[in-house]
This record gives C-alpha cells, structure tokens and sequence, in this order.
C-alpha cells in the first residue's frame, strides 16, 4: 500500500483512500463506516482504520444497498468490530437469504483473484441489522444525525442517508458513477422510473457535500446540484439510446454487449466483467419493461 490511507472530507468525516472504493467515516462519539466495499479489501480497510488517530472501532455500520461491492468486507469487519447495520427492509432480507449470501460471495471470490488475493476469505451472513426506511431518523450523538430516504432504482433496496447538520449526502450508488474522467455512468439496475425519481429526490435535498460510492466527493451545493442535474440528463440520454436499439432487437444480451463496447470501453469500476453485462443488460431490461412492453 502506498500514498495516504486516509484524507479529511470534512472535520468529522474522514474518507479511506482506495481508488476503486473509498470508505467514509463519520467520527462522532462512535465512529460510523458508510458500506464495506468487496471482501478482497478487508485487510486494507483494517489497516486504515488502524492509522486512525484516537478511536478506531467502528460502532456503526450504514449499508446503502446489498450489491457486493458494497457488502463484501462487511461480515470479516463485523467479527471484529461487533457493529450494529443500519439499512433498509429489503437489504435486511437480502442478507438474511442464504442464496444471495452465497452469490455475494460467488461475485467477491471472483474479484479476489483478479486482485491476486489467494487467502481463504469468505462472505458470511452479517449480524445484527436493524431496518430503517424514509425520513428515519438515526441519532449520531454530540448533534449529529442521519435521515434515511429511500432511492430504489438502483436496485430495489437502495437508500440514501443524510448526515445533518453539515447536509453531507451518501447516495450509495443511487445517484450514479462518476468515472475518473468525469464522464458520469447511470445505473438503474432494477426500475429506470424509480431510479429518475431518486435522483429528483436527492437534488430536493441540497446537499452541501455528495459523497459518491466510488472514486470521488462533491462539495459545494452549486457544484452537488450540476452532478446530479448532469446524472439525470445522462440517466435520459442513455434510455433514449437503448430505446432506439429496442426498435432493432430485443437481444437484451446484444444490446448490452453493445452499450458495454460503446460506453464502458474504460470503466472506472473495474471488476469481473460478468457483473458489468448483468449491470447492463438490467438496465435494457428495466427500459424494455417499462416503456417498450408496458405490464
Ligand atoms: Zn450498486
């Protein structure tokens, strides 16, 4: 490991440097880590929270969705910390079913060796999780607290929290990816028409800060308002793309081959490819099912 393990966000929020996913901190009288990345990070993550200055216990864990990337290292960090989760309903029973424990370990031991990690880690059912929904208020102490919103689209279980009083946004995934070159990516994996009304909602929250799932923070509201306007349009533009290969086909897999070859040529996200065609072929399906084969 080289560089930084960790920067300052803001005075009480500090984030874990990692490129591909860097973890957010909220310090107060316990500290409080925004999702836990794949499970090939574990170490690492450990290791940062180690360079912590004062306490590096984690009391507290917010998972935004159930996606693997965002849960991986969470059952190893459990062990440990003997946290409690906060998240929605329906990541709760995600997490309770033993078939997608196991996909979710499928998809991390995949990302583990790309990564060259040849330990016996694996992805437990995670302990101790307690189901928020919109405008839950999670107390933080000293003055600070959360607001649970739900923004599904992303996936069904998505939820976005907001740190008050500093206006501090965690979408998770739900308000896009920002690649390295600024180029945003939408990703409304389960609803196109959820995901386009969570991200009205995130932009009715004037946030101060967005602090995106992967490679990147927003400060300023003026600039948090362009990122998720720019989101929308993008999250616009590309269901008028797949519309129109809709008209051509309905080889949702050709589709997605092509949008992959098109758009994500260079993706920021690296991972196993099968979970960027299953990203991709979710959103044709969700564009097909709402605007081409109406239910
Ligand atoms: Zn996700």
């Amino acid at each position: 490991m080289s560089g930084k393990l960790f920067s300052e966000l803001q005075a009480n929020v500090l984030v874990l440097s990692d490129s591909m996913f860097p973890l957010y901190v909220i310090r107060g009288e316990k500290n409080v880590l925004v999702d836990c990345a794949i499970l090939a990070k574990a170490g690492e993550i450990e290791d940062k929270l180690a360079a912590l200055p004062g306490n590096a216990r984690i009391g507290m864990v917010l998972l935004t969705h159930s996606h693997y990337d965002h849960t991986g290292a969470c059952s190893i960090l459990q062990e440990k910390h003997g946290f409690e989760i906060i998240a929605s309903q329906r990541t709760k029973e995600v997490l309770e079913n033993d078939k997608a424990i196991a996909f979710i370990d499928e998809l991390n031991q995949k990302f583990k060796k790309i990564l060259g990690d040849v330990s016996n880690s694996v992805f437990t059912k995670p302990r101790d999780i307690r189901a928020v929904r919109e405008n839950d208020i999670v107390p933080l102490g000293g003055g600070q607290e959360l607001e649970v919103f739900e923004t599904p689209g992303h996936t069904r279980c998505s939820i976005s929290f907001l740190q008050k009083p500093e206006r501090i946004l965690f979408p998770g995934d739900a308000a896009g990816v920002m690649e390295r070159n600024g180029s945003i990516k939408p990703l409304f994996l389960s609803s196109y028409t959820q995901y386009e009304a969570s991200l009205k909602k995130l932009l009715a929250l004037d946030a101060e800060v967005l602090a995106l799932a992967h490679n990147t923070a927003i400060r300023g509201r003026e600039r948090v308002k362009e990122f998720l306007g720019g989101s929308l349009a993008e999250t616009r533009k590309l269901k008028g793309k797949i519309l129109a290969w809709l008209s051509q086909t309905d080889d949702f897999g050709r589709i997605a081959e092509k949008i992959l070859a098109e758009e994500y040529a260079a993706p920021t996200i690296m991972g196993p490819r099968e979970a960027l065609t299953i990203n991709v072929t979710s959103m044709v399906k969700s564009v097909y099912h709402e605007f081409v084969k109406l239910p």
